[in-house]
């Protein structure tokens, strides 16, 4: 079965104290696939990759993710041909007419024009968030495929501290397509309260936080506050702040 592949990175990453074990995951393949498109394999000097990092190009993120890695002649390379095929094709996109004055449009229509139907396309693309994706979407799979067949890992997911705001909308979405009848239901009713709970408690944390900052409660102890706010930024907005295992 292909979903046993990826069973135990899903098991260790809800083993992990963390605020997102979907986030761990997503981590991992993050680190895996700015490795693949910059790291010592150098994909970069394939021809048929290249062809497509230079026409998917890369999203802020993985841009200044690039750049932190040490191989600034491989990213310079790699931006290189990207900037040229833009200039090859916005070169033939502006061959259009050019558009109207503004008077023409009804006040609230935003323009559509080839030039920027072309920019706006290639905005939505990222060499990196595609590498990770191909493989996310099956770990995620996983996760539904483990829920219904293992009575220890449903134990896991209620134990696992929640999860970020962004991975409890993609387990709920996706959840109806992937879990039988069986499941379905007890899965999203753990998955609510999970979310709900540990949000909960990472806020409280969050505030506490806050009044130790006050100078009233300077001989109260810290709890769970020191490191609230890095755990506040993996629930609020995904961004992992663990130490690299
Ligand atoms: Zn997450
Ligand atoms: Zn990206």
């Amino acid at each position: 079965m292909k979903e046993k592949l990826y069973t135990i990175p899903i098991q260790d990453a809800f083993a992990k104290d963390c605020e997102c074990p979907v986030c761990e995951i997503y981590r991992k393949l993050e680190e895996n696939a700015i490795n693949y498109t910059i790291g010592p394999g150098a994909s970069y000097m394939e021809e048929d990759i290249r062809a497509q990092s230079d026409k998917e190009g890369f999203c802020q993120k993985h841009l200044k993710m690039l750049y932190e890695y040490n191989n600034k002649l491989g990213l310079a390379m790699m931006l290189k041909t990207n900037m040229d095929r833009t200039i090859k094709e916005l070169e033939q996109v502006s061959k259009a007419s050019l558009p109207q004055p503004n008077s023409m449009f009804k006040k609230k229509e935003i323009l559509s024009h080839p030039i920027t139907d072309y920019i706006e396309k290639s905005e939505k693309e990222c060499f990196v968030c595609g590498y990770i994706n191909q493989t996310f979407q099956s770990y995620l799979m996983t996760i539904f495929y483990l829920y219904e067949r293992e009575e220890d890992f449903r134990k896991q997911f209620a134990e696992a501290k929640g999860f970020c705001i962004n991975h409890y909308k993609v387990l709920f979405q996706q959840a109806p397509r992937y879990l039988n009848k069986k499941y379905l239901e007890t899965f999203l009713t753990t998955l609510n309260q999970s979310f709900l709970n540990n949000y909960k408690r990472v806020r409280d944390d969050l505030e506490w936080f806050i009044r130790k900052n006050d100078y009233r409660y300077k001989e109260e102890p810290w709890k769970n506050g020191r490191d609230a706010l890095p755990r506040a930024l993996t629930k609020v907005g995904s961004i992992w702040n663990g130490e690299e295992s």
